[in-house]
């Protein structure tokens, strides 16, 4: 018997069967993590895109421990000192001249989002938001209800209303959806869970100009793009084109849970006080991690970084797309990846696994790859052998 699976039958026992986890990781150090039974593992998955700047990495382990010993939460009665630098960092990142509200969870920034959007929408009436086919927002029941996915919507009837579906890359779609009622549109740049999308610049453009027409909010869901993950420090940042708002949460806070709004100057005074309120949010502890992540990725240009090794690991892909049939496409952004299969996307992430590789799933025939971006070229190497040899176990030499 292996460790593994006496931790994952005890999980198991005790815990609500939502996940159904492969291994039990023990601990994690730069691009790779060891399970309990002693084995590494590249990881590709960065805990979902959290670890941006590496597993155990020590500038963010210490800001970690420095802020435990000082104070770990004051509540939102106080100002809380790193909160404040975190958020004004934030602002000046951006460059959109506005404020931040925090959160917890991915969730929760993109539920504070919508409920701005209704709150800026209440004078004229406005509620309804556009949301994409194919996008991924989030497990709270207005996020779900955000997300035009069936599969995470099923059972948990009524959900919210006040969201209609466009379908993603089509404008004409989008033009459809909107109503005198509608006062939003909330989109990844590159929709994540549902298959590793990237939004063309055709279409980034034209949700802006359909927002500064009819005076709709854009909000943007950075919660997995965010971070320098692809390309740039926020995927619009990319696109060369200005949210009203955007959201923060996965790599944020180098593994703690933090989620942020980020809104411009035209939103920034909407919600009022007590009108929104998060207990946790803003958590100091996790204030100084993100802080301690934005200054390694400037000053490590990790975005860079993420574009070469993206396009490293996108061209390796390409050529295994033309190798075997069973193999469809190859997409992403920076190191934000998708490789399409002909089939369970899962068989290709078990084989992975086997072989020392840990990666993701999406959107039902989509093998996604989100490594640190520290990664380095001869991690990636390594990496694409483990690939082939995957490949070869699941679908065969190919010809
Ligand atoms: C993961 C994710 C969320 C949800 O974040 P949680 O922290 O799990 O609540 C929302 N939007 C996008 C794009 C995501 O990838």
């Amino acid at each position: 018997m292996s460790k593994n699976q006496d931790v994952i039958d005890l999980f198991n026992g005790a815990v609500m069967p939502t996940y159904s986890p492969a291994i039990a990781i023990m601990n994690g150090k730069g691009v790779t993590v060891t399970d309990v039974d002693g084995r590494k593992y590249y990881d590709f998955t960065s805990g979902i895109g959290i670890h941006t700047c590496g597993y155990g990495n020590p500038a963010i382990v210490k800001a970690i421990q420095d802020q435990a010993a000082v104070i770990t939460h004051t509540s939102n009665l106080f100002v809380n000192v790193p909160e404040t630098a975190l958020a004004k960092k934030l602002v000046a990142m951006s460059e959109l001249g506005g404020k931040v509200f925090f959160a917890n969870s991915g969730a929760e920034a993109n539920e504070a989002a919508i409920k701005l959007a209704r709150k800026y929408g209440s004078a004229s009436g406005r509620y309804e938001i556009v949301t994409f086919r194919n996008g991924f927002h989030g497990r709270t029941l207005a996020t779900v209800a955000a997300t035009g996915q069936a599969w995470c919507q099923e059972g948990y009837d009524p959900l919210p209303v006040g969201f209609a579906y466009a379908d993603y890359n089509d404008l004409e779609s989008v033009k459809a959806a909107i109503t005198d009622k509608t006062v939003a549109i909330m989109l990844e740049a590159v929709q994540g869970e549902g298959g590793v999308t990237p939004a063309t610049q055709e279409f980034m453009e034209g949700v802006r100009a359909i927002c500064d027409e009819k005076d709709l909010l854009m909000i943007v869901d950075e919660v997995q793009t965010g971070m320098g993950r692809t390309g740039t420090m926020f995927a619009w940042q990319g696109y060369g084109v200005k949210p009203d708002m955007f959201t923060l949460a996965k790599a944020l806070a180098g593994g703690l849970p933090m989620g942020a709004l980020v809104g411009n100057a035209k939103v920034a005074d909407v919600f009022t006080a007590s009108s929104h309120a998060s207990t946790f949010g803003g958590n100091p502890v996790a204030a100084r991690a993100a802080l301690a992540v934005i200054e390694f990725t400037e000053k490590n240009n990790l975005p860079k970084r993420a574009e070469e090794m993206g396009e490293l690991l996108m061209n390796a892909l390409q050529a295994k797309v033309d190798e075997y049939d069973k193999l469809l496409e190859v997409r992403g952004k920076g190191l934000m990846v998708g490789l399409v299969v002909d089939g369970d996307p899962k068989v290709l992430v078990d084989a992975l696994r086997d072989m020392g590789l840990l990666a993701l799933t999406a959107g039902g025939n989509v093998v996604r790859f989100l490594p640190p971006l520290i990664l380095k070229e001869s991690d990636l190497e390594d990496a694409i052998e483990m690939i082939s040899d995957a490949l070869e176990n699941v679908y065969g030499t190919a010809e």
